[in-house]
C-alpha cells in the first residue's frame, strides 16, 4: 500500500482510539447533531488546515475550504453554488456566532493571481474562479505596483481576506444578523513563515499580531 495512505490509516486508529475507546463523551454527543460556534473559510493548501492551527476539536467548526479563501458575492441564480450553500447552511441553519475568513502567506491562488503569466495561459477552472478575487489584485497594483513582488503578494494576500468579509456582507442574512449583534465577521491571516496569526483590526485597518507571546497560553 502507498505509505501515504498507510500513514492515514494508522492516523485513523489513533483518532479512533482517542475518541471511540479511551473517550468517547464527545462522540456520544456529537451523534445528536453539531453545534459548531464558528464557520472558517480557509484556503485549500496543506499546510493552513483550520482545525489544526486553532487546535479545535471536531464539532467546534464548520469549515469551508476553497483556492485562496475566496467568497463570492450575493448572486441567486440557476447556477451550482457550493460556497455560498455552505455559508447559507453555517449561517441560516446552525446559526453560527462568527466567520472567520482565513488567508495566509505563500498562497499559491494569490501568487497565480498576481503573476502576469495567468492572463495568458488560463486554466480550465482556477482562472475563471480568481477573477473572484481581481478587485483585491486591483486595489494592490493600484497602491503598491511599483514596490516588490513579497510586498505586493502580502498586501494581496490580506486584501483577499477584506474582499471576502466584504462579499460576505453582500449576503442579506448575513447583513441582518452582523447589524443585529448577532454574527461576527473577522479575517485573520496566518504567516506559517513566522509562526503567527494576525487579526483585522477595523479601526486601525491593520492586521494585527492576535496570539500574543508564543508562551502565553
Ligand atoms: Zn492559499
Amino acid at each position: 500500500m502507498d505509505p501515504a495512505i498507510q500513514k492515514m490509516i494508522h492516523g485513523f486508529r489513533h483518532f479512533r482510539k482517542t475518541y471511540f475507546s479511551d473517550s468517547t463523551e464527545l462522540y456520544s454527543r456529537l451523534r445528536h447533531g453539531q453545534m459548531p460556534a464558528a464557520l472558517m473559510i480557509a484556503c485549500c493548501d496543506s499546510r493552513v488546515d483550520p482545525a489544526h492551527v486553532t487546535r479545535s476539536n471536531p464539532g467546534e467548526m464548520f469549515v469551508i475550504r476553497n483556492v485562496a479563501n475566496l467568497v463570492p458575492p450575493y448572486h441567486p441564480d440557476s447556477t451550482f453554488h457550493g460556497v455560498s450553500s455552505a455559508i447559507e447552511y453555517a449561517v441560516c441553519v446552525l446559526e453560527v456566532k462568527h466567520i472567520i475568513v482565513l488567508g495566509h502567506s505563500g498562497c499559491g491562488g494569490i501568487h497565480t493571481l498576481m503573476s502576469e503569466e495567468w492572463h495568458n495561459h488560463p486554466s480550465e477552472f482556477l482562472t475563471r474562479w480568481l477573477t473572484l478575487a481581481e478587485p483585491a489584485r486591483h486595489r494592490v497594483k493600484e497602491r503598491l505596483g511599483d514596490r516588490p513582488e513579497e510586498l505586493q503578494l502580502r498586501a494581496c494576500e490580506e486584501s483577499s481576506i477584506l474582499l471576502s468579509m466584504e462579499n460576505l456582507m453582500t449576503f442579506p442574512w448575513i447583513r441582518e444578523r452582523v447589524e443585529a449583534g448577532n454574527l461576527k465577521i473577522h479575517g485573520w491571516y496566518f504567516n506559517l513563515h513566522e509562526g503567527e496569526l494576525y487579526d483585522y483590526d477595523s479601526e486601525k485597518e491593520e492586521f494585527l499580531p492576535l496570539a500574543g507571546e508564543s508562551d502565553s497560553l
